[in-house]
């Protein structure tokens, strides 16, 4: 791949030499964990063709259609609305931030106590290694958790594109009020971005397109009900990943057809592992690409993932936005509706995500959930105590785990997670 780009990275000023070494270790992981799984769908085939293009061909394409006038919009947050982007005739693209880079220039700018998503933001920027980063027209920060907000202040001395959205940290009236005032300034950006008006069509044409997706993504979701399991967790958390990439449209086919093949091994009682394998609920901080090491660490030590309570995973994807408002108002409404129910730990108090985690381990018939939390990032570890309380009182079996994007604590987490599926066994 690397030759046939390379004009494309260099016209984008990426660092040609870092990026070949850090494809190469993303190559070298893919293989060891994604690849060597056994009893993989067909349809799986989609997205490793995506993943071996995710700096390739789908930059290619974004490129493509900036030179055809439209713009391209990164973001890091799940509250970023694409349906106003797609609306303003605009590509919404998610900003990885799932491995260490840079890490030396990083602390430069960062204290060292940073959770490592944040750190990999600016890893990615300061070592020059991101496409996606280099590609977009506007870089959406979002004022969620302390070390975001603080960590955009120090951003926007980087980058020269960054648009901050304020958010709210309670579910209040005025909560509800701010989002609202917040997404028609971003709408207004967006129109300016763009010099696309957006109206009552296009931003209903953009509410679809996001239902869509949302749609596919959860009728695969409720494939995993089945035992066995059709498709393992680290398959299903790259389709969540590769959901903020792709293209809209050709995201939601290539999601019914690999359903169109679960259904079957469904009914032929066709698993990715036994039946009866310790089914795990997986719930906290987002994993970014190429954060894949917890998810394999549960998988081989004999336990199956089959939901993500995660930003990655059901709670940036559940809930639709309504499209039958009339008026571009309404339409707005309906999408601060939508995603004012997003239980990001940010918010205080925050009742609905144990709610949500309760009713997925019901869902997916989990036998048991793993908190999963990043090291330094105080919102998921606050609330991961007062969870791991409630969740055993309602006898669910939970392991509390913070780590980080280093290989460091593979084995040390590993120990943990065969005592844990021993005991949910
Ligand atoms: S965890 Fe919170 S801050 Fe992070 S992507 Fe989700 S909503 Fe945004
Ligand atoms: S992982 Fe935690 S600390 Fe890091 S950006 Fe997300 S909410 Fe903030």
């Amino acid at each position: 791949m690397s030759d046939q780009y390379k004009s494309m990275w260099e016209s984008l000023g990426l660092a040609l030499e870092s990026h070949d070494a850090l494809l190469n270790v993303l190559g070298n992981f893919y293989q060891n964990i994604y690849l060597s799984q056994k009893n993989r769908p067909q349809g799986m085939g989609y997205f490793d063709f995506v993943m071996s293009e995710v700096h390739g061909l789908r930059i290619k394409e974004l490129l493509d259609e900036k030179a055809q006038g439209r713009k391209i919009i990164g973001s890091y947050c799940v509250f970023v609305p694409e349906e106003i982007v797609l609306a303003a005739n605009a590509t919404l693209v998610g900003l990885c931030s799932g491995a260490d880079f840079a890490m030396e220039e990083v602390e430069r700018f960062l204290p060292r106590n940073t959770c490592a998503l944040i750190k990999s933001s600016f890893g990615f920027k300061l070592g020059k290694v991101c496409p996606y980063l280099e590609s977009a027209d506007m870089i959406v920060g979002e004022n969620t958790c302390d070390g975001k907000k603080k960590a955009y202040e120090t951003l926007s001395g980087l980058v020269n594109n960054l648009y901050v959205m304020d958010l709210p940290q309670v579910k209040s009236t005025q909560g509800r009020e701010l989002l609202k005032a917040e997404y028609h300034r971003f709408k207004s950006s967006v129109e300016q971005l763009t010099g696309k008006p957006i109206t009552v069509e296009s931003l209903k044409q953009g509410i679809q397109t996001v239902n869509n997706k949302r749609n596919a993504i959860y009728r695969f979701s409720q494939l995993r009900k089945a035992n066995p399991t059709p498709i393992s967790g680290l398959d299903a958390l790259l389709a969540n990943q590769v959901f903020f990439y792709d293209n809209p449209q050709r995201f939601t086919e290539s999601v019914h057809k690999i359903c169109d093949e679960l259904e079957t091994r469904i009914s032929q009682k066709q698993g990715v592992f036994p039946e009866n394998t310790p089914r795990i609920l997986l719930s906290g901080c987002p994993m970014a690409v190429p954060n894949w090491k917890l998810p394999w660490i549960i998988e081989t030590s004999g336990a199956v993932i089959v939901g993500e309570e995660s930003c990655v995973g059901e709670r940036g994807t559940r809930n639709l936005t309504d499209d039958s408002g009339n008026t571009v108002d309404e339409l707005i409404n309906a999408i601060v509706d939508r995603y004012f129910k997003v239980d990001c730990a940010i918010f205080t108090p925050n009742p609905d995500r144990l709610n949500h985690i309760q009713e997925m381990v019901d869902t997916y018939k989990a036998n048991g959930v793993i908190q999963y939390s990043l090291q330094f990032c105080q919102p998921y570890q606050m609330e991961a105590i007062p969870f791991e309380k409630a969740l055993k009182e309602k006898q669910i079996p939970t392991l509390r785990l913070e780590t980080d994007y280093a290989m460091e604590d593979v084995g040390q987490l590993k120990t943990r997670v065969e005592a844990f599926i021993e005991q949910i066994k």
